[in-house]
């Protein structure tokens, strides 16, 4: 393993910070959904202000901001920031997380000695083929890791602490912002954007090494209510009419060969649905549709729209309604407007010795609606790979290339300012 350009403590605090548990939690009455989340955000500020970020705060939702001072002479360098999320999934454990380090990985299966019958497969885990000789971090097998999103709360802590003790790198203001609840589509709910006060920001939250991302789904969600007619099964003859079987029948025109997530990839969209709330009196349905191109969401809606009315034609009795919610717009529309953003990442990644890869997200970051409160947020590389999971992993090698990536972007903007 080739020794990094950054020397830095990011894998040191990455294995103290997955000890935390902040886990959010869907259905929560509070904010953040779990208060355990707060007892990393607190270590963090305070860990920020023992580095001399005197500006280091976290407010009353849990957001935690602070200023890395410029060094550069220049007196027009952008505010740039750097964000990443403290919050772990829902869907898995982050508690009592047991970080295990596999010294100079040699290209075969990743065993976890808290569950022998689980097992990271190489031949499952392409990326593990570029992982030869570096150390990786999964857990013990009964929880996930948490480097979703914590290895870029590592790598933040572990630039800003190298860019305190080495003045000589110039660079203008860097904000550095950790969030609550993003795993539960709230991270940017409280997020001020004009107390953060940058020009732009980077969320530390992507997989491969190499990889910016600037392009996201533009999304709705959907409900389309039926509305039948209930009574007594023993005296319904010619009286019922079942919201149920008319929603049946409306799920049975949705398509499957093509426009649907289980058979398009890439740039194409879809229409999901992926809740049923049934009743006889009546049934709805929640669709998710997704289009990189938000004109195209317009179309699939109304052509769901005109599916629900076919539907009812051939339910007589029955009724539909149909209610669309905006959920978040494709980043890449903000973006355009503002390369720099862009430019300055790819100029950064070819830096740190990498080929940019520029891909498409199929879903929503909290950059995208950053973006549309008026903070353009592309999402960068943190190593983290299999999101969500027991079989979660990391190379040390990938989180000091991400630290490099922030240091050098900080250099870049200066540079061309
Ligand atoms: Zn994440």
């Amino acid at each position: 393993m080739n020794a990094p350009k950054y020397a830095t403590r990011c894998v040191e605090r990455f294995l103290e910070y997955v000890k935390y548990d902040t886990q959010s939690c869907e259905d929560s009455e509070t904010f953040p959904s779990t208060p355990s989340q707060l007892d990393l955000l607190r270590q963090l500020r305070d860990e920020l202000l023992a580095m001399g970020l005197a500006d280091a705060t976290m407010d009353e939702h849990g957001y935690v901001f602070a200023t890395i001072p410029a060094t550069s002479p220049k007196p027009d360098v952008p505010v740039i920031g750097f964000l990443a999320h403290v919050d772990t999934s829902p869907e898995m454990s982050g508690a009592g997380v047991k970080a295990i380090v596999h010294r100079d990985y040699d290209g075969g299966d990743l065993a976890f000695p808290d569950d022998p019958s689980a097992v990271i497969a190489f031949a499952d885990n392409p990326h593990l083929a570029n992982q030869i000789g570096q150390d990786i971090i999964t857990a013990s097998g009964t929880t996930l890791l948490g480097a979703d999103n914590k290895a870029g709360v590592a790598e933040i802590m572990a630039a800003a602490e190298y860019l305190l003790e080495h003045p000589e790198i110039p660079h203008g203001p860097v904000r550095i912002g950790f969030t609550p609840d993003e795993e539960v589509g709230n991270g940017t709910k409280f997020f001020d954007v004009d107390r953060f006060g940058a020009y732009c920001a980077y969320t530390m939250d992507g997989e491969t090494l190499g990889e910016l991302q600037v392009e996201t789904f533009s999304a709705d969600a959907i409900t389309v209510t039926f509305q039948g007619f209930n009574t007594h099964p023993g005296f319904a003859q010619g009286r019922m009419v079942n919201a149920i079987k008319v929603a049946a029948d409306f799920i049975t025109r949705l398509p499957r060969d093509g426009m649907s997530p289980e058979t398009t990839a890439g740039y194409e969209g879809f229409v999901h649905p992926y809740m049923v709330d049934a009743g006889v009196e009546r049934t709805s349905v929640k669709l998710l549709v997704r289009d990189f191109v938000t004109a195209k969401l317009k179309d699939m809606e109304e052509q769901v729209a005109q599916w629900a009315d076919e539907t009812v034609a051939a339910h007589p009795g029955s009724r539909t309604e149909i209610a669309v919610e905006e959920s978040y717009r494709n980043m890449k529309e903000v973006l355009d407007h503002h390369p720099d953003v862009v430019e300055n990442a790819l100029e950064a990644i070819r830096r740190a010795g990498l080929e940019p890869a520029v891909e498409p997200i199929r879903g929503g970051t909290d950059g995208s609606r950053l973006s549309f409160m008026g903070l353009p947020t592309p999402n960068i590389f943190a190593g983290e790979h299999n999101f969500h999971s027991r079989f979660e992993w990391i190379s040390t090698g990938d989180m000091h290339k991400a630290v490099e990536v922030i240091i050098e972007l900080c250099r870049v903007w200066e540079e061309r300012a």
